[in-house]
C-alpha cells in the first residue's frame, strides 16, 4: 500500500495527462493479478468495485477519535489540521506524524492486507467495532499510507484522474484497445476486474452485472421536422418525449434498483415502483422515464418536482403523486435468478483475498449493440404490468412518420397529450451508452406562448444598470375589458433592442412608483414559459413557470393579445389536457404504427 501511495502521490503531483497516465500504465503493469485488481479498484477512488454496494460509512467523528487516540493529541487535532487542507486524507497524516513511535513504512500493509481490512470495516456490527477495525489498520500505516487509506474510504481520492484516464493506462499497460477496456469496465462495473482481464487478454470475456448503472444515451437536438429526416429517413420512429426524470431500471432476483441520470440510486425515492417491478418474471435494464401520472393522464413536471429528493416518501404523498414508469427501451434480458442471498447484498466472496465481486448473471444477455427495432420488440414482449390495468408502467408511445407534415402532426399530438415534443430515432441504432449519438434526435419546442402587453417596466440590476429590462405583462379580461398582469420577465432583446425600448418607455411612463414605471399599454411581446399555475400573485390570478420574452410583437395591436379566456384554456388544457393514456392501453406497435385515442 506503501508503493500505492507512492505512485498517488506522483500522479497528484503532475497536471500533465500524458504523464498521469504512463505513470499508472509502468506501475499498473508490474503487479501480479490480485494486486492489480486491488490497485486498480483504489485508483477508481473507492474501496469496493463500483458494482458493489457495499459502502464503509465510517463518520468523521468516528475517524477524529481514532486519529487522536493514536497520534496522542486532543480530540480537535483532526479538525485544526483540516483548515489548513480541507482534505480529510491530508489532515489524517498530517496529525499522524505527530505519533511519537510511527511505524516504519517498509511494514505498511500490502493491498489486500488494505482491501481485507476495508471489508471487515464494512461488516462489522455497530460503532465500536468498525472504528476497532478502522484503528487496527491505521496503526499500521505510516503518515503517507494512511493518508490514501483515508482518501479511498472516504470516496476522495483526488488525485486528478478525470473519467477515461484510468481506462487509457490500463490500456496501455496491456497494450490492449481502450474501447475494450471502457467497454468491460461499462458492463462489470469493476475496474479492478476490467484491470484483471486486459491483463490477461481476456476483455471480451467481460459479463454484464446488474444493479449498477450502465451510462445513458442521450438525444441530438434536431432543428425541425426537415433537419430529423434528412439525418434519420426517410422514414423514422417518433416516441413522445417525456417530460420527468429519465431512470435506468435493474433488476436482479428480487431486487429491483432505479438510477438517474447522474448514476444515482434513487430506488428510495420511488417505492412504488420499486414494488410493482419485484414480482417480475426476468433479470434486466429496461430504461425510461418516471411521470408524475394520475387518471389516465401525465401531470406536469411540477407535479413531480414535489417528489424529488424525497426519500421514503409518506402513504400521503405517493397518494398525492402517483407515479408510473414509462418504458422505452430494453438494454439487457435473462431468466429471472432465484433469491439473492449468496450474499445480504447480492454479492458472493470472490476467492479468499476477502473481496466481494458483485454477481454475474450469465444468463443476462446485453441488448447494447443489437439494433432498437429489436430492443423494442422484445421489451414489448415483457408485457410490464400496465398502467391501465393497475400496474405501474407504461410503454413509450411509438409511431412512425415519413413527411414533415406527418412528424408536425405527431408533435401536435405528443403536445396534445401534455408531453414535451418527440423524440426520433433510428430502428437500426444500437444503444450507445453515455454518448449524445445520432441515433436519437429531440425536437422539443417551448410548451406554448401567451401575446402580452407591457404595463409596466422596472431598471435590471448590474450590467443592466440603468437600463429598463425588467417587463411586466398582462392579457386582458373580456369581462371586465381590463388588462390583467400575468407574469414580469427579463427581456431577451438584444442591446440595440433594449436601448431603443429603453427611451420609448421612458417617454411613456404614465407614473412612477419607486423603481416601477407604469407604461402606456401599447407594446406587445411574446412570452413564452414551461407551466401555467394558478396564483395570486397577479392580478390575472395565474402565474408563468419560467417565462421568457420570446420577441417583440410590434406588428401586432394591444387589441390582439391573448385573453383571461385564452390563459385559462390553456391552463386547464395542460392540467388535465386531451384524455390520453401514455399507451399503457394503446400498444404501439413499430411497425403498424398506433394512433393514440
Ligand atoms: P434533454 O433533457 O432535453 O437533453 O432530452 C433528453 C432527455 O429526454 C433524456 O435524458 C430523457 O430523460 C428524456 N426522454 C423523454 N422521453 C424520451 C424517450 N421517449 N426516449 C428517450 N429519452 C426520452
Amino acid at each position: 500500500m506503501r508503493g500505492w501511495s507512492e505512485l498517488a502521490e506522483r500522479v497528484a503531483g503532475t497536471t500533465r495527462t500524458s504523464e498521469k497516465t504512463s505513470l499508472l500504465a509502468r506501475y499498473l503493469a508490474t503487479l501480479p493479478s490480485g494486486d492489480l485488481r486491488v490497485a486498480a479498484t483504489f485508483l477508481a477512488g473507492r474501496p469496493f468495485a463500483e458494482s458493489d454496494q457495499r459502502a464503509v460509512g465510517l463518520g468523521w467523528a468516528t475517524i477524529a477519535a481514532v486519529v487522536s487516540r493514536l497520534a496522542g493529541t486532543p480530540a480537535g487535532a483532526l479538525g485544526a489540521a483540516y483548515d489548513h487542507s480541507s482534505d480529510l486524507g491530508m489532515a489524517v497524516a498530517e496529525v499522524l506524524a505527530l505519533r511519537p513511535d510511527p511505524p516504519d513504512p517498509s511494514h505498511s500493509p500490502s493491498l489486500e492486507e488494505v482491501a481485507e481490512a476495508f471489508a471487515e470495516i464494512e461488516a462489522a456490527t455497530g460503532k465500536a467495532a468498525a472504528a476497532g477495525a478502522f484503528a487496527a489498520l491505521l496503526e499500521r500505516c505510516d503518515p503517507l499510507t494512511a493518508k490514501y487509506v483515508v482518501k479511498i474510504l472516504t470516496g476522495e481520492l483526488r488525485i486528478g484522474l478525470r473519467e477515461g484516464l484510468l481506462e487509457a493506462a490500463v490500456a496501455e499497460a496491456f497494450e490492449r484497445p481502450q474501447a475494450a477496456v471502457g467497454m468491460a469496465l461499462m458492463l462489470t462495473g469493476d475496474t479492478g476486474e476490467a484491470a484483471v482481464l486486459a491483463l490477461e487478454d481476456r476483455l471480451d470475456e467481460a459479463r454484464l452485472r446488474l444493479l449498477h448503472p450502465l451510462k445513458f444515451m442521450l438525444a441530438s437536438p434536431a432543428e425541425d421536422a426537415a433537419d430529423v429526416l434528412a439525418r434519420l429517413g426517410p422514414t423514422v420512429w417518433v416516441e413522445d418525449k417525456y417530460d420527468g426524470i429519465r431512470a435506468q431500471l435493474h433488476r436482479r432476483g428480487s431486487e429491483v434498483r432505479l438510477y438517474s441520470r447522474d448514476l444515482h440510486d434513487i430506488s428510495g425515492q420511488f417505492p412504488e415502483i420499486v414494488e410493482a417491478a419485484r414480482p417480475l418474471d426476468w433479470d434486466g435494464i429496461l430504461d425510461g422515464e418516471i411521470l408524475a401520472f394520475a387518471a389516465g393522464h401525465v401531470l406536469p413536471f411540477l407535479t413531480l418536482q414535489a417528489r424529488l429528493g424525497r426519500k421514503d416518501p409518506s402513504v400521503r404523498v405517493q397518494a398525492e403523486v402517483p407515479v408510473a414508469y414509462v418504458a422505452f427501451d430494453l438494454l439487457a434480458i435473462g431468466p429471472r435468478s432465484e433469491g439473492t442471498d449468496d450474499s445480504r447484498n447480492g454479492h458472493h466472496s470472490a476467492g479468499g483475498n476477502g473481496l466481494y465481486a458483485a454477481s454475474v448473471s450469465p444468463a443476462v444477455e446485453p441488448l447494447l449493440g443489437v439494433p432498437l427495432v429489436e430492443r423494442r420488440r422484445r421489451l414489448e414482449a415483457l408485457s410490464l404490468p400496465a398502467v391501465a390495468a393497475g400496474g405501474r408502467f407504461a410503454l413509450s408511445h411509438l409511431v412512425t412518420a415519413d413527411s414533415v407534415e406527418a412528424l408536425d402532426r405527431r408533435f401536435e399530438e405528443a403536445r396534445a397529450r401534455r408531453n414535451e415534443g418527440l423524440m426520433v430515432k433510428d430502428p437500426q441504432s444500437g444503444y450507445a451508452p453515455g454518448r449524445r449519438g445520432l441515433g436519437w434526435l429531440k425536437l422539443k419546442r417551448a410548451l406554448a406562448t401567451l401575446d402580452c402587453v407591457v404595463v409596466g417596466v422596472e431598471a435590471g440590476h448590474g450590467k443592466r444598470h440603468g437600463v429598463l429590462s425588467d417587463y411586466t405583462f398582462a392579457v386582458r379580461d373580456e369581462s371586465s375589458e381590463r388588462l390583467v398582469t400575468i407574469g414580469k420577465a427579463y427581456t431577451g432583446l438584444t442591446d440595440v433592442e433594449l436601448a431603443e425600448m429603453t427611451r420609448w418607455f421612458e417617454a411613456h411612463t404614465v407614473r412612477q412608483l419607486g423603481r416601477f414605471r407604469q407604461v402606456d399599454p401599447v407594446v406587445v411581446v411574446e412570452v413564452a414559459f414551461d407551466v401555467i399555475q394558478r396564483s395570486n400573485r397577479h392580478q390575472s390570478g395565474f402565474a408563468l413557470r419560467f417565462p421568457r420574452i420570446v420577441r417583440l410583437r410590434i406588428e401586432k395591436s394591444p387589441t390582439e393579445i391573448d385573453t383571461l379566456a385564452n390563459v385559462e384554456r390553456l391552463h386547464r388544457d395542460l392540467q388535465f389536457g386531451a384524455e390520453y393514456l401514455v399507451t399503457a392501453d394503446a400498444k404501439a406497435s413499430p411497425t403498424g404504427p398506433a394512433e393514440s385515442a
